[in-house]
Order: structure tokens, then sequence, then C-alpha cells
């Protein structure tokens, strides 16, 4: 450590990416660690989160027989999002995505043999932890604590100190810690509605917006950001899934039995389409849409109750079957008597209920029956299993946003090795960041389910390893 500061690291964060950073800043040579963390809980949306974590290349991957490689993966993620995000960090991610699974189950994380398709990949790179997220924060932290790394709770970092244009330390209130390298692990700003409102004005809308996740992520990196004169990338991006207007029961899928239709009443996707491509979609065709579907969903005759229950494409091993939380027949039946859910026995009624064109409702349904007859969707290419008629009255229709917000995308920038940028391309000595309260590695899809840990957890253990390697250098 060096002489003349309080510590070596001080992370600011403990979610993730600040628990890996701290564990990787020790096994990289720095000793005194200190994690400051706004909330009276460890973990922030990491501990909340399903527990999925995207990566190539890992054992689990190659026991499985599944031949993969990291470039293979960054290869992907540039294609999907059209090479507009930051090549620098996404690379290190996508490569050095398998060795952090490897890493977090010799620390102890446990993982279910078998991995889970996470978006459109060809090969499943998806790995589910048993436990869950907060799985993977209890193993952290327990390492962290048998490392001697002080977790400080209830500590909002609420500015970095500066010194010369270096950053030498972070300060609450009138308390200043001084370290040898700082790493922000704040996390996103789904907490904050000014901010969703003014950095991921595709999300916000007005009664509809709401976060999953964790009241942390008050977006404080981006103050950060202006006191340091760091550079701010990624606007208006992040993962959002659909907000029906009645309620907010988070619900990542839709069924496959559901329609989806655009403002206008024009189908345009594969209902079961991954969340991540399903946003992107539903953005580019008027942002907002109506969820449709009939009686026999709610109410299915006993011979198809399985095919109505079954009706997800994905099968997690660390989660129990999908089900619909908001489109079944309590909830339905419920928002129905409160007027939130359209409901007629026709579908020109309808139509008329939720404004569009009956000729083009009652047009998109019929094609769509047709295609459940001919067992094969002509237009979206849905799997013949998840179609089903929309024949039964009465029919029903729900308006949704997609306004539930999962994840921000817009942060610190940072390269290849975590360090923050300024507004010159310049690193700003001192200063590390990774995962939510970065930017420039989400691009305009998610990639699909893991995404958001692999970054967090990847660039936290690529941040707190440059951390510790800079230690020399500021000495
Ligand atoms: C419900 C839910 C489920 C999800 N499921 C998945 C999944 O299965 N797979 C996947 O890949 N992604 C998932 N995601 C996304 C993923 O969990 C997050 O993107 C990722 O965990 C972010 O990690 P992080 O460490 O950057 O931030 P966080 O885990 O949010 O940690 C940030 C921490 O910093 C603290 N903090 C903030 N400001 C300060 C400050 N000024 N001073 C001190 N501390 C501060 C916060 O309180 C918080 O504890 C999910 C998200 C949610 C909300």
């Amino acid at each position: 450590m060096a002489d003349d500061t309080d510590v070596d690291v001080v992370v600011i964060g403990s979610g993730g990416a600040g628990l890996c950073a701290a564990l990787m800043a020790y096994e990289n040579g720095a000793r005194a660690i200190l994690v400051a963390e706004a909330e009276d809980v460890v973990g922030g949306s990491s501990r909340l989160s399903g527990g999925v974590v995207m990566g190539s290349g890992s054992r689990l991957q190659k026991a499985a027989g599944i031949e993969d490689h990291p470039d293979d993966l960054l290869h992907d993620y540039m294609q999907l999002n059209q090479w507009d995000v930051h090549h620098g960090p996404v690379s290190t991610f996508t490569r050095r995505s398998g060795e952090t699974v490897d890493w977090l189950a010799d620390h102890g994380v446990r993982f279910f043999d078998r991995l889970i398709f996470g978006g459109d990949e060809r090969k499943p790179r998806s790995h589910c932890v048993d436990g869950a997220g907060q799985a993977v924060i209890d193993v952290l932290h327990s390492r962290c604590r048998e490392l001697g790394i002080d977790i400080a709770l209830r500590r909002r970092v609420d500015r970095l100190i500066v010194e010369d244009g270096r950053v030498i330390g972070a300060q609450v209130g009138e308390d200043r810690i001084t370290a040898g390298a700082v790493v922000v692990a704040s996390g996103g700003f789904g907490a904050n509605p000014e901010l969703l409102a003014s950095h991921f004005p595709a999300a916000w809308h007005e009664g509809f917006t709401w976060y999953i996740g964790s009241d942390g992520a008050q977006g404080d990196a981006l103050g950060f950001a202006e006191q340091v004169g760091a550079q701010v990338v990624g606007r208006d991006r992040g993962l959002r899934t659909l907000t029906p207007a009645f309620g907010r029961l988070n619900e990542a899928f839709l069924p496959g039995w559901t329609v989806l239709l655009d403002p206008s009443g024009r189908r345009f996707a594969d209902e079961t389409a991954p969340y991540g491509i399903l946003d992107g979609l539903v953005g580019a065709h008027g942002n907002a849409g109506f969820v449709v579907f009939d009686d026999a969903a709610l109410r299915p005759p006993p011979e198809l109750a399985e095919r109505y229950r079954d009706s997800y494409k994905q099968v997690w091993p660390n989660h129990p079957p999908f089900r619909s939380r908001n489109y079944n027949a309590d909830i339905v039946d419920e928002m129905v008597g409160k007027q939130r859910i359209a409901t007629s026995d026709t579908l020109e009624g309808l139509a008329d209920l939720i404004g569009v064109d009956p000729a083009v409702l009652v047009g998109e349904i019929e094609r769509y029956n047709g295609h459940v007859e001919a067992g094969e969707d002509r237009d979206f290419g849905k799997s013949g299993k998840f179609l089903m008629p929309i024949g039964t009255p009465p029919f029903y229709a729900a308006a949704v946003r997609p306004a539930t917000v999962n994840l921000t995308g817009c942060g610190l920038r940072i390269d290849g090795r975590g360090r923050v940028l300024d507004a010159h391309g310049g690193e700003i000595p001192g200063l590390f960041a990774a995962g939510e309260c970065t930017g420039g590695v989400l691009g305009t899809r998610y990639m699909g389910s893991g995404n958001g840990m692999a970054n967090a957890l990847t660039m936290g253990r690529v941040a707190g390893e440059s951390a510790a390697l800079s230690l020399g250098s500021s000495c």
C-alpha cells in the first residue's frame, strides 16, 4: 500500500461489478480494500437478478460438448449491435466472459450443468446459477470477508476526491478516504425517474415506467462524470420489457398464445422472441402496443390446458416454469371489472374500444388464425407449438408500453481495461469503472439473458485487476 493513502483501492458499490473488482484487486496484489455501499444491504441489482450469466469458452460449456469460442461471441455481439458499441470494452468482456464463469465457479458459485440460449445465438452460452443472483452475491461477499476486504454499508459516496487531475479517493459527507485507485461500480439509474426521462427517454412512459432493480440505482456515476469531466456514452440504451396498463408485475416473456399488435392494430413480430429482440421491435413499431388474446387462453378446455400452460420457449434450470403473471383469469377478470383491460364479444367491438381500425384488427387476427390452422406462422415465424387461435369470445386487449426498466446502458466511457476516459479521450489517472454505471458496452439490442451480469462481473474483474496493477505507478 502507498504510505500516504488510507487504502489501496476504494470500490464504490457492492453489486456484482463492485465485489468482483474488490476480489480481483486483492488477487492482483492490493491489500487494503474498501467497498463503500450506499444501501443497507450488499448486492445492488445483481442480488435481485435471475443469476443468468453469459459466457463463451467456459469449462461448463466445454463439458456440455458445446463448441464455442469467445471470438464467436464477440462477432455475434458486434453483428447484433451493428457495430454501434465500443469494441475495446466489448472485446474484453466477451473474450474474458468464459474465464469469469470459471473464476466464479472456483470461488464457489454453483452453476447448473445445462446451459441455455440467452437470446438468438446459435450456441447456448448462458450459465444458470443455482440460487440466482443472491447466490452470486453471497459467494462473492463471503470471499471478501474471508480476505479481510472491508464492506461499509450505508456509505453513499457523494464525490470523488481529485488532486492535480488524479482521482485520489472518495468522500461521504465530510468523511474522506484516500486511495491509490478508485473503482466506480455504482450501477445504473433505473431508480431515478429524472435520469430515466433525460438519459433513457425511450423507456419513459408517463404512468407506465417502473424499475425492477434496487433502490441504489440512482445514477450517481453520472454526477461523478460531471465532477471529473469524464465522457458519458450510451444515451437511450438499456433493456425494457412490456408493462401492461393495469399493473406492475414483472413479466419477462409474453405467453406464446398472445398476439402483439402495434398502435395501429398491425401484428409485427413473433411474440415469443427473446426480450432483447422484442424490445427493439416494439421500439421500431410505435413504442407501444396491445396484447390480444381470447377467453380460451384464460379458461382453456381440459384437453388444451397443458398447451396453454406450457407456452414459453424458455425453460431455465434455476427458475420455476414461466407462467403469465398478468394474463391469467384472476388478474384479467379483475382488470376487466376496473375497465383497465378492453373486452368485447366481437373483434370489431374490441378494435373500437382500443381505437384502432376494425378492418385492420379483424384482418390481422383472421390472418393469424390462418397461420394457426396451417400450423405455421408464415409472417413472423412463431413456432407452431405456440400457435393457438384467437377464436373464443370474449376477446381481450391490454395496452402495453416497453416501460419495465430492467437495466440502463448509459454511463462512463471506459477502455478495454476499465479505465475511465475524459472529454479528450485521455485516461483519468486513478479512476476505473465497471458494470451498469458504464456506457458503450450495451448496444441497441440486449443480446439476451446473461448479458448484463456478464458485463458487470467480467468488467468488474477487469477494473479491479487494472486498479491493483496501477498501484505501482501511483506510489
Ligand atoms: C430483477 C432483475 C433481474 C435481472 N436478471 C439478470 C440476469 O439474470 N442476467 C443478467 O445478465 N442480467 C440481469 N439483470 C441485469 C443485471 O443484474 C445488472 O445489469 C447487473 O447486476 C448490474 O451490476 P452492477 O454491479 O453494475 O450494479 P448493481 O448490482 O446495481 O450494484 C451497484 C451498487 O452500487 C451501489 N451504489 C450506487 N451509488 C452508490 C454510491 N454513490 N456510493 C456507494 N454505493 C453506491 C448500489 O446501492 C448498488 O448496491 C437483472 C436486473 C434486474 C433488476
